[in-house]
């Protein structure tokens, strides 16, 4: 992504560039030496952008176990060194592993992958991919669809499907361009990329090949398009995007975390194009679903390690019935369970699986109000009482707002009880407060951050 020249590998250098032994050494302090060795310390940094890195694993489970606990942690230990960092992407790299990091090395060869990398972001990834989906009720028309889709073109264009997190639509997705692919110029990018590449093209003046370039795709696939919301600039780039795709009938398939009426903030010509082929939503896996889900990864499980996960038949049947309908979530779930059982050596009862999971959405970690309340006042160098005072400045009004929001999303506290801890606020103040962050969340990148690191304070220690 980086403007790179043959020359400019030393100036390259000279921008922050993360010493990974210094970063290991930082892992080790925070999370200990037997988590860091056991897990953290084998991962490889492979590539280092200014606002994200790639960092490699050996195996997918690796990836899977290391993304369900501690990606959060890494990531903010990551930006103790590098503060501009704000993604991290996991790569499997078993050859890898102990190769130096290409960025900032003087590595001639990187320089033409550096330069093509505005074809990174249109990386399909092998692994999600028709076969291993699985199908079930709740997901069973999406699947069709997208099926379809890949056998008939434009038959319905655009394909929108909606569902909520983790249930398998950027999945879908993916499998439909890797699918399409074969014949076809696939594109396939996120809504959050594809503003940053916009952006990028209106700084560096090359609207006209950025237009080009996403125009020419006989195939369009963009993934969480709620991400336009309220970004009018991007609406105006992607509508004319989409029209000038759907008018040389190039297929246009998108997903969202609600369906294109639900779309606010949105240009009603946008959500009308939006839903003028076929929107099709995609739920929660009930139990069979969950169920199958499990028993596909059993047996990945023994494919890839050549031994058994070792799960008792009631084991299985608790996770499915226990665990949230989110098919990302289960998928933590089940590699931390089977993680745990080997090291405890001994196949799990379901009583022990109760005791490991407990923590698994930090449910047990008890967060108090007050030090929601003095880590951002500290955070934000106001003092206590000038946060929780009636005085509506911004300087004290937002640190307050995000108190409250922290209140509501990190303890279990109801609305009166939050809004009495504010200074015997009234419950309305809070939800206001609640849905004020939620919102800005989405468009102020400074302010996400900022709740990301209060979070993350608050969790810690
Ligand atoms: P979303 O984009 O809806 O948030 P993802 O597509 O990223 O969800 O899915 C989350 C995880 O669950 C991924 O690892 C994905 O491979 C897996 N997954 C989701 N649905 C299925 C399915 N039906 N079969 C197998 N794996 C699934
Ligand atoms: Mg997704």
């Amino acid at each position: 992504m980086e403007k790179i020249s043959l020359k400019s590998n030393l100036s390259v250098l000279e921008e922050k560039v993360l010493n990974w032994d210094s970063v290991q050494g930082s892992f080790e302090k925070s999370f200990g030496t037997e988590i860091y060795s056991s897990w953290l310390k084998h991962i490889s940094l492979i590539k280092e952008y200014n606002d994200h890195v790639i960092l490699g694993v050996k195996t997918r489970f690796f990836r899977d176990w290391i993304t369900s606990r501690y990606a959060d942690k890494i990531l903010s230990e990551l930006r103790k060194h590098k503060l501009s960092i704000n993604r991290i992407e996991f790569k499997i790299d078993p050859e890898n592993l102990n190769n130096k990091p290409t960025f900032g090395s003087p590595n001639l060869n990187k320089v033409s992958d550096i330069k093509s990398s505005v074809l990174n972001y249109n990386r399909l990834n092998p692994s999600l991919n028709f076969e291993n989906f699985i199908v079930g009720k709740s997901n069973n028309l999406s699947f069709l669809s997208a099926k379809k889709t890949c056998a008939q073109l434009s038959r319905y264009n655009p394909l929108f499907i909606y569902g909520g997190v983790g249930l398998g639509k950027t999945h879908l997705l993916n499998a439909i361009g890797l699918e399409l692919s074969k014949n076809s110029k696939v594109m396939f990018i996120s809504a959050e990329r594809f503003m940053y590449q916009f952006i990028k093209s209106i700084k560096k003046n090359e609207m006209v090949s950025f237009k080009d370039f996403f125009r020419k795709a006989n195939v369009f696939i963009i993934d969480d398009i709620q991400f336009i919301r309220g970004k009018e600039g991007l609406q105006e780039e992607f509508f004319h995007t989409f029209n000038t795709l759907f008018e040389q009938s190039s297929q246009i398939v998108i997903s969202s975390d609600r369906p294109p009426n639900k779309l606010d903030r949105v240009q009603d010509r946008i959500k009308s194009r939006l839903s003028g082929g076929l929107v099709i939503d995609i739920g929660s896996p009930d139990y069979d679903l969950k169920l199958k889900i499990l028993r596909k990864k059993i047996s990945d499980y023994q494919n890839s390690f050549k031994e058994n996960p070792d799960l008792q038949e009631e084991v299985i049947d608790y996770i499915a019935k226990y665990s949230n309908s989110n098919i990302r979530e289960l998928i933590g779930v089940f590699n931390r369970v089977v993680a745990f059982g080997k090291m405890s050596k001994k196949p799990l009862s379901v009583n022990d699986c109760k005791i490991i999971l407990k923590d698994i959405y930090n449910s047990n970690k008890v967060v108090s109000i007050d030090k929601i309340q003095t880590v951002t006042s500290n955070f934000f160098s106001i003092s206590l009482s000038d946060m929780l005072s009636p005085r509506r400045s911004r300087p004290l009004a937002r640190p307050r707002q995000m108190a409250m929001y922290l209140a509501k999303k990190l303890t279990p506290r109801s609305l009166p009880e939050i809004g009495r801890k504010f200074a015997n606020r009234d419950h309305t103040t809070v939800i206001h407060a609640v849905k004020t962050i939620e919102k800005l969340i989405e468009n102020n990148d400074e302010l996400k951050k900022n709740v990301e690191e209060l979070k993350s304070l608050i969790l810690s220690d």
